[in-house]
């Protein structure tokens, strides 16, 4: 399908995911289904993105569900391999993105940015696609992903999309259905969280200290919520700021119960170099 297609010189999209979809995986394929044809979403839960203790065998699937609604939005065609077609026995390669693989999430995560890097680059050569879609909910991915395609000098554009959330400001994320009630209201301090850092921002607060402080507070308020990392960080490296004077994110990983949640605020300066700042949310 892509040789032709690409032959034809149409743009293919690609929209890779984990299945169990939500409204911010079709958003993505919304945004996409604009801009390609042929579409081709893909659904495969990654082992090799899984710590040891971490929830592979519990993951949702959702595969009859998730196909008829990718149907319905219009995609052209599902990829959904087993596991031993991505990962033959002798498979041995692995692509590394030195740096932001060992930050924050990586650090909390060992080895998941090496299987998610190495999943993505498989599936970008099997589909190879024009352009591939990610979601800013998982920031560091979508960063690391795009400096991938860049240093391995891709052929496809990495396009980054906006975080979807719930009226009462969670990001949709798969791994809702974890969360009990109770944990479940809670969660909402993550954007609580996110929206008292930006009206900090916004009455001129620019030392990250004192925002990270605020977060702290915010979070700490709520009694089942546990504090992974909340940092304020630079958009491009992911190093932490002392100042938010460039792109940047607000980033939280919080636990809730056994289920660990992430979330973000992406910061940019209106115009290079100007102290009025426009939010992402
Ligand atoms: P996953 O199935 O969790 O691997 O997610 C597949 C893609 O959907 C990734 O690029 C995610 O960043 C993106 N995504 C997940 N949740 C959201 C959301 N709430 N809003 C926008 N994109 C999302």
């Amino acid at each position: 399908m892509a040789q032709q297609a690409r032959a034809e010189s149409r743009i293919i999209g690609l929209v890779p995911t984990m299945g169990a979809l939500h409204e911010g995986h079709l958003s993505l394929i919304v945004q996409a289904k604009k801009e390609c044809s042929p579409l081709i979403a893909s659904i495969f839960v990654n082992p090799k993105q899984f710590g040891p203790n971490e929830d592979f065998a519990k993951y949702p699937r959702a595969f009859e569900s998730d196909s008829e609604r990718l149907k319905q939005a219009g995609v052209d065609a599902l990829f959904a391999p087993d596991a031993a077609e991505i990962y033959p026995r002798d498979f041995s390669t692995y692509v590394h993105v030195e740096g932001l693989s060992e930050k924050l999430e990586g650090r909390s995560r060992p080895g998941h940015f090496r299987g998610v890097a190495t999943v993505v680059m498989k599936l970008l050569q099997i589909v190879q696609p024009h352009r591939a879609y990610f979601g800013r909910k998982d920031a560091q991915q979508a960063r690391l992903i795009t400096q991938m395609a860049s240093d391995l000098n891709l052929d496809s554009e990495i396009v980054v999309c906006p975080i979807v959330r719930e009226r009462d400001g969670l990001a949709l994320s798969s791994r809702n259905v974890y969360l009990s009630p109770d944990e479940r209201k809670a969660a909402t301090v993550l954007h609580r969280a996110l929206q008292t850092a930006k009206g900090e921002l916004t009455r001129g607060v620019r030392d990250a200290l004192q925002l990270k402080e605020v977060l702290q507070r915010t979070l700490g308020a709520e009694r089942l919520a546990k504090v992974d990392y909340a940092d304020i960080v630079d958009a491009e490296s992911f190093e932490p700021v002392l100042r938010v004077s460039k792109p940047s994110y607000v980033l939280l990983a919080v636990f809730f119960g056994k289920t660990r949640m992430i979330d973000n605020l992406l910061i940019e300066p209106k115009t290079p170099g100007s102290d009025e700042l426009v939010f992402h949310l």
